[in-house]
């Protein structure tokens, strides 16, 4: 993680711009309400907190599927006797299940706390709030929160960016999109799929709904996770010991000429992409941006278990193909 000042990309954080070539796409409704998840809880007496910190840090800090740096680890209390009591976020739920489990781990490191007192009822919010009024308010509502500034300028700051590469694909599937165009493709859409762990074999796929024998679903997204899955199919069958993450484009990169539809966007999802980065908007059925369609954004989109990076490309414009803006891409 770079600090923000040492970032070597001009970032433009206001603006949610990178190098002024990508726009970053963001849901432009700000949740006032934050989704929730249980904690684990135990109250202690001062005098017990190194050994519950010494806890945290070896048991959980590592493990926990879920960051917990946007919350006070720590709420003091103080009854009328002047007796002081710390009640100390453990873990999420998501860690352990249940309560033997955690105990048994808890016990090694002091035999000594109230584990009556251990609990997964207490909520807090799931992640840090936008803004610092709303980190004020849930902190009153759910738990204390800390306030680190605004939470996606840490989101913009740890991506790397490859500009040589991404201009590179940029201007591969706009010249193909006009080649598409040319051929009588009448929707020149084309899109590339980037695996992190195989980025020279990038897999290009177009649009083939109007091809002899295609069906209307055959968008270029559509086509693109396909062909991923037969190359994946035929690794297995070459090699059974391939491994197989559940997942067909697990931290995928994919490009595309056109803002996705919903089906495409939803598919990306299913797919567990890392990030989308689309060339021209789709005003009337784009499924990405807040101003397009019904304005979803489906890749951050609350009700769904999932989420991926958004970009628009604003760098040069290498002649991107025109679609009828009636259609879904
Ligand atoms: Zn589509």
């Amino acid at each position: 993680m770079v600090k923000i000042k040492a970032n070597p990309l001009n970032i433009d954080f206001k603006r949610c711009t990178v190098e002024n070539k990508l726009q970053q796409i963001r849901n432009s409704k700000v949740a006032t309400v934050p989704e929730i998840i249980n904690v684990w809880t135990i109250d202690i007496e001062p005098k017990e907190s190194k050994a519950v910190l010494d806890f945290i840090r070896l048991e959980t800090q590592k493990t926990d599927p879920l960051s917990l740096i946007h919350i006070k680890r720590i709420r003091k209390s103080m009854d009328t006797n002047k007796r002081i009591t710390l009640h100390v976020a453990l873990c999420s739920t998501q860690l352990f299940h249940n309560k033997e489990d955690i105990l048994s781990k808890l016990e090694k490191y002091s035999t000594k706390f109230q584990y009556t007192n251990l609990c997964c009822t207490n909520k807090i919010p799931m992640e840090a709030a936008p803004t610092k009024e709303l980190m004020e308010k849930w902190s009153e509502e759910y738990w204390p929160l800390v306030w680190r500034g605004n939470p996606n300028n840490q989101i913009l700051n740890d991506y790397t960016f490859d500009f040589p590469f991404i201009e590179e694909i940029i201007k591969k599937i706009s010249k193909l999109s006009v080649e598409e165009q040319e051929k009588g493709n009448k929707m020149p859409v084309v899109s590339a799929f980037v695996d992190p762990l195989d980025a020279t074999n990038v897999i290009y796929a177009t649009d083939s709904r109007h091809m002899a024998g295609a069906l209307p679903l055959d968008h270029s997204i559509l086509n693109g996770i396909n062909t991923v899955a037969e190359k994946l199919t035929l690794r297995k069958s070459e090699n059974p010991s391939v491994e197989d993450d559940g997942y067909l484009c697990l931290n995928f990169d994919v490009y595309t000429t056109h803002e996705p539809c919903s089906m495409c966007a939803m598919a990306l999802i299913h797919s567990r992409i890392k990030r989308c980065i689309f060339v021209k908007e789709m005003k009337n059925t784009g499924a990405l941006r807040p101003d397009s369609g019904d304005g979803y954004c489906m890749h951050s989109n609350r009700l769904l278990n999932s989420k991926y990076e958004v970009f628009q490309w604003i760098g040069e414009d290498y002649g991107t193909s025109v679609v009828n803006d009636l259609e879904c891409c």
